[in-house]
């Protein structure tokens, strides 16, 4: 399994269009955020959580070429506004893309990219919409993948583990009911916006605390805002086997249920 971090950046990512500031005017590419999404190698398939507006340009900076099924934390325009792009795919290996989500982010969909759903155009993207509910695991191909409901304030919002990898983004709380689909990880994923409160997303010391009442081995920090400081500056504010993503990092295992981690590079 393999994991490639997309894009790690906030809503606006980084930089900010017309901003100053240190972390925006960076030379450090780990202070270069698209918008959050990771792609999943698991036994020569590619599974894409979230598609971001900057969907295209993952693709063509990572190299990867094909996506095989999307499953979709929620329906907030930075995690699937680059849907459109996926019609290369469909037309290329002449498939329609499996989408996992519940029903409410299907529904979502459907208004927002009404055109996909409205007409018989040949040219708009082909996508197969698959329900997922709470509390139940579900298949893509040969993948078990457990949705753990996390809350982003009042919206529930679907996180995904697979094996022992989780990944978790625009929490505020979760449930204890969920807690148990988080147990024995070796790698978790979890936001970590900023460092003063904010009403929907954690702040990097609320993300910190959670990390640890979770117990991964290695945790990553994701869907950073510009006011989090530079990539250098906030590592040092990190405890032992925590760890800021970044755009590009990837992170690989032998192993395809995700067991020990084998080696983490650029
Ligand atoms: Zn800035
Ligand atoms: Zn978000």
């Amino acid at each position: 399994m393999k994991i490639t971090f997309l894009g790690t950046g906030t809503s606006q990512g980084i930089p900010v269009i017309g901003c100053d500031c240190h972390v925006c005017n960076s030379n450090d590419k780990k202070d270069r955020r698209l918008r959050v999404s990771v792609c999943l190698e698991i036994q020569g398939k590619n599974i894409l959580i979230d598609i971001s507006p900057d969907f295209r340009f993952q693709m063509l900076r990572s190299g990867i070429e094909r996506i095989d099924a999307i499953l979709l934390t929620h329906e907030h325009r930075d995690h699937v506004g680059g849907l459109d792009d996926i019609r290369p795919i469909n037309f290329k290996y002449r498939m329609d893309m499996p989408i996992y989500a519940v029903q409410r982010v299907q529904a979502a969909i459907r208004k927002a990219f009404d055109y996909i759903f409205d007409n018989d155009y040949p040219g708009v993207p082909k996508v197969q919409q698959i329900a997922i509910e709470k509390d139940k695991k579900f298949m893509v191909g040969n993948t078990p993948v457990m949705p753990v409901e996390i809350m982003h304030a009042k919206l529930p919002v679907m996180g995904f583990r697979i094996g022992k990898f989780a990944y978790l983004t625009d929490v505020k709380t979760i449930n204890n009911d969920q807690m148990q689909y988080l147990e024995g990880l070796d790698v978790l994923v979890l936001n970590a916006l900023q460092h003063t409160e904010h009403y929907s997303h954690l702040t990097l010391e609320q993300a910190i605390a959670l990390a640890k009442e979770i117990g991964a081995k290695t945790t990553f920090f994701t869907h950073l805002s510009h006011t989090m400081g530079s990539t250098a500056d906030t590592e040092k504010l990190l405890p032992e086997n925590m760890f800021l993503a970044y755009d590009e990092l990837v992170i690989e295992s032998e192993d395809p249920e995700f067991g020990e981690l084998e080696s983490i590079s650029i």
